[in-house]
């Protein structure tokens, strides 16, 4: 079996073009216009990179962007300050401190300052509380996104076994609370897992999120299970010439492509999913914010 791809490239250009469409409508129906301000503390060359992409982006599906750089040094009264203002500020609907902070910052504390209400990365306790009580609450970007992909491709995704590796706050505990949410049997692995290639084995659904290059082999793979690689990680790559880099997901895309019946590539699969999800929870934070119909196929 050759595993169909699932291009995430394209799929966020499609849930990016049905962000503008709202905006279009939010502005000339209502005379709004969402707003994401990000908040980048430090010189972190990477966070530097997102902060651009996501601003960049921002501007594209016609919201308001605003950045707020402020020195590595930054105290946390002063981020907190910063943060309070946003959460003050009517023209700003969503909100998102870039991770990770510098080390004499409490990243929970800040993180539970944001109003819930705009907490679109969807990292605030209360979010996270409303996400496993199966209610309304703000979606993390990466899981929404992967959650988006499934659904595309799979339809229904209820009864189905899902295996998520990784357990972390970001990815891979909200993912599978959301397969859960979906009606999966839903299995979380992590490190301490015994006998992980069975478990994986029994899998109609794998979520890899483990920051291990190329961690899953092919023969782990029930055939025909879908795989969504959200591992990034970069590996030599001499092949491409001396000092060259390349980027991998935590599966080994070759073998697995071979007995899935749908994988995401990395690049192109999930990444760009997250960011096209920040966008649509802004737009959806914008709606809840002025008791307006939020757009639908854009939440979880
Ligand atoms: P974390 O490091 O926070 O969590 C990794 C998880 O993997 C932990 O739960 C850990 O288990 C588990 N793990 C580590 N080694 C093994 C192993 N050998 N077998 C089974 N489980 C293992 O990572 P994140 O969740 O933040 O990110 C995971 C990956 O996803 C990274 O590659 C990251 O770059 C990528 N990522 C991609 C995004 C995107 O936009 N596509 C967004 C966010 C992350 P334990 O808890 O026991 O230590």
């Amino acid at each position: 079996m050759t595993a169909t791809v699932i291009d995430g490239k394209a799929f966020a250009a499609k849930v990016r073009e049905q962000v503008a469409v709202h905006v279009t409508t939010l502005k000339d129906k209502h005379g709004i216009t969402p707003g994401l301000a990000v908040v980048l503390v430090g010189e972190d060359p990477a966070s530097q990179v997102y902060v651009r992409s996501k601003g960049k982006m921002t501007v594209e599906v016609g919201m308001n962007s605003y950045e707020h750089k402020l020195d590595a040094d930054t105290s946390e009264a002063d981020l907190l300050a910063v943060v309070d203002k946003l959460n003050k500020d009517p023209a700003v609907h969503g909100i998102l401190v870039q991770l990770p902070l510098p080390k004499h910052l409490d990243s929970d504390l800040v993180i539970n300052s944001i109003d819930p209400a705009k907490d679109v990365d969807g990292f605030h306790i209360s979010n996270v509380g409303l996400l496993g009580t199966g209610q309304k609450s703000m979606v993390p970007c990466t899981p929404l996104g992967s959650l988006m992909m499934l659904r595309d491709h799979l339809g229904s995704l209820s009864g189905l076994n899902a295996v998520v590796l990784g357990r972390s706050n970001i990815v891979g505990k909200p993912m599978a609370q959301l397969l859960l949410n979906d009606s999966c049997t839903v299995t979380i692995a992590h490190s301490r897992t015994k006998d992980l290639a069975d478990v994986v084995r029994r899998a109609d659904i794998v979520v890899a999120a483990v920051g291990r290059p190329q961690m899953v082999p092919g023969d782990w793979i029930k055939p025909g299970a879908t795989v969504i690689d959200v591992g990034i990680n970069r590996i030599d790559a001499p092949d491409l010439g001396e000092g060259k880099t390349r980027l991998v997901g935590d599966v080994d895309y070759a073998s697995c492509a071979e007995v899935a019946g749908a994988i995401t590539p990395v690049p192109g699969g999930v990444g760009p999913m997250t960011i096209a999800c920040l966008l649509a929870n802004t737009v959806t934070a914008c709606c809840r914010a002025n008791g307006l119909a939020e757009p639908e196929g854009l939440t979880a």
